[in-house]
């Protein structure tokens, strides 16, 4: 029964000012229905501009990005769109992919009301009628852990764990079957970090949701994510089971990551910059993006791009070292 959406980015580019930045270079991703996969990596590396893109949030300045989904029904949908194409995924395609941005107060609309925060777009999309409606975002908000009773509120009247809350019923509302968290937790207080992490995990059992969870912090990553994929400098370099990857990284540069936190303590297990300067983005390194902090590194790494490959059962790392072994 193949049940999994394969979603493949290939060479996007985002623009940072007048230059093109290829914040991710030929990406290639498969999340199964149902998981948790946790995108990790220094900031710059390109995973926010993946998330956008396979949202559907912005349009590739370059190349194009392919989505497949495989279900269980025999008619696979497949979209692919580029700067002049965005227009061919349907509505329905898209909704059905909703993001979690970091910071809720600036993604949420300060003069809308929660109802319609909450209930503008399912009565757009025709998800309910309108005399429907109140009890549509009455449902929504208890869902997510808000009193409905607050649903004539402005945003600025809810605490920043609440107006998470707001943005993830958004999302909700217009039921959405892949949920991208885009750091949906690094602005919000430890505490509320707890929760808000048990209201993803609670809707993904109730919902059957699938992630992507977006995240510099190791430690939520490790609990939230079935499987985890590390970036760097627009690639990914390694994917595999989390419990796999934290137990037995390959890829020199999770294994640096990895050696930044510390295992022992719960407390914020966020990764220091490592070993040298992370390269921009404008202009990376030839070879293997990594080769210039590498402690391995040798001629072939700074010329030759290594391809990411399987390595093991479910390992898949990117490396010429590892692929030689
Ligand atoms: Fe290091 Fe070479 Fe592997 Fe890149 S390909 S991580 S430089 S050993
Ligand atoms: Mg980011």
């Amino acid at each position: 029964r193949l049940n999994y959406a394969e979603r493949i980015a290939g060479w996007l580019g985002a623009r940072a000012e007048e230059q093109v930045v290829h914040a991710v270079d030929d990406v290639s991703l498969t999340i199964h229905r149902g998981e948790v996969v946790g995108l990790v990596g220094e900031s710059g590396c390109g995973k926010s501009t993946l998330g956008r893109m396979l949202a559907g949030i912005g349009t590739p300045s370059s190349g194009s990005i392919r989505t497949i989904e495989k279900t269980a029904e025999p008619s696979a949908s497949r979209s692919e769109h580029d700067g002049t194409r965005a227009g061919q995924r349907t509505a329905r395609h898209r909704l059905a992919t909703q993001m979690i941005f970091q910071d809720p107060l600036s993604s949420l609309n300060p003069r809308k009301r929660v109802r319609d925060i909450i209930g503008e777009a399912p009565l757009v999309h025709g998800f309910v009628e309108r005399k429907h409606l109140d009890a549509y975002v009455v449902d929504v908000m208890e869902r997510v852990g808000l009193n409905p009773d607050f649903r004539e509120r402005f945003p600025h009247q809810f605490s920043g764990g609440q107006r998470q809350r707001i943005g993830i019923g958004r999302a909700l509302a217009v039921k959405p079957d892949f949920l991208i968290c885009d750091e949906s937790i690094a602005a919000l207080d430890v505490s509320i970090q707890a929760q808000i992490i048990n209201l993803f995990v609670q809707l993904r059992r109730d919902l059957g949701l699938t992630y992507l969870f977006i995240s510099h912090d190791l430690g939520v990553v490790e609990h939230i994510s079935d499987r985890v994929a590390i970036m760097y400098l627009g690639r990914i370099v390694e994917t595999a089971p989390t419990v796999e990857l934290f137990a037995n990284p390959r890829h020199p540069y999770t294994i640096a990551l990895l050696a930044q936190m510390p295992r022992l303590s719960n407390r914020k297990r966020q990764f220091e910059p490592i070993q040298g300067e992370i390269p921009s983005p404008l202009a990376p390194p030839d070879g293997c993006h990594f080769h210039p902090r590498c402690p391995h590194a040798t001629q072939r790494c700074r010329t030759e791009r290594p391809m990411l490959r399987a390595s093991g059962t479910a390992h898949q790392v990117a490396c010429h070292l590892v692929e030689a072994q």
